[in-house]
């Protein structure tokens, strides 16, 4: 079965269902697709629609779907996506500083400027997309509650 939206959730046959009572059979039953739902939140949009914005500020999740009404608050990117921001900069940047030093030679007041500055830029442009990458992750693998078993989700204060 597919939806407007082009998603895909097929419903469970009546002998699945007979051999797995606890499996959720909502319309959101079945494989959601790993590769779609990491794209929309490199792009920072809901995992599940597509179109509507996940964030509602520069790294605040919405907790339910602008949209869809789909609920986001699941998520548990925790530091994850500074760890990967620092991973992909850092790997990026040193290299780079080091070319740039062999190759022009400059003031290295210019070199530590330049570097400050495109090291600040690069990490504020992907914190945002590696942490929406993370919530569809999270999304696609069913994890914390996303799959609709709230048992492993504490309450959350505040
Ligand atoms: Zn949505």
């Amino acid at each position: 079965m597919t939806d407007s939206e082009g998603y895909r959730s097929p419903a469970p046959s009546a002998e699945l269902q007979r051999a797995m009572p606890y499996v959720p059979h909502g319309p959101d039953f079945g494989e959601r697709e790993l590769g779609q739902a990491v794209g929309r939140g490199w792009r920072r949009r809901c995992p599940a629609c597509g179109t509507g914005p996940m964030m509602k500020s520069y790294l605040k999740v919405h907790d339910t779907c602008p949209v869809c009404t789909e609920e986001l608050h699941h998520q548990r990117a925790d530091d994850g996506p500074a760890y990967l921001t620092i991973l992909v900069v850092g790997h990026l940047m040193a290299p780079l500083m080091g070319t740039a030093w062999v190759i022009w030679r400059p003031d290295p007041t210019v070199l530590a400027t330049v570097f400050s500055i495109g090291t600040v830029a690069a990490a504020l442009y992907l914190l945002p997309r590696f942490k929406g990458m993370m919530v569809g992750f999270q999304w696609a693998k069913r994890m914390h509650g996303f799959g609709g078993d709230t048992s492993e989700t504490p309450e959350r204060s505040a």
